[in-house]
């Protein structure tokens, strides 16, 4: 299972299949929600703090916060980070 490689998301759920490149092709390493036109939505190089925003992101839309936690506590290890 591929995971986006910035927030974790598997990218099968991902409703776009995954985010664009400046050329407009489909990326394989990152989602819709965090990469479109070839660059990060989110600028900031702060791992732990695109933790918090994903994890609050996720308890915003009703995810239970343990459920929240397991989903992004991989984030820290993804390529984007390290
Ligand atoms: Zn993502």
């Amino acid at each position: 299972m591929t995971r986006c490689q910035s927030c974790a998301m598997p990218l099968s759920k991902d409703p776009d299949g995954g985010g664009t490149n400046s050329d407009g092709s489909r990326s394989t390493e990152y989602c819709s929600l965090c990469y479109g036109d070839g660059a990060f939505y989110y600028k900031g190089t702060d791992a732990l703090e695109y933790q918090r925003f994903v994890y609050d992101m996720l308890v915003k839309q009703g995810w239970w916060k343990v459920v929240a936690w397991l989903a992004t506590r991989e984030i820290p290890r993804l390529k984007r980070w390290t």
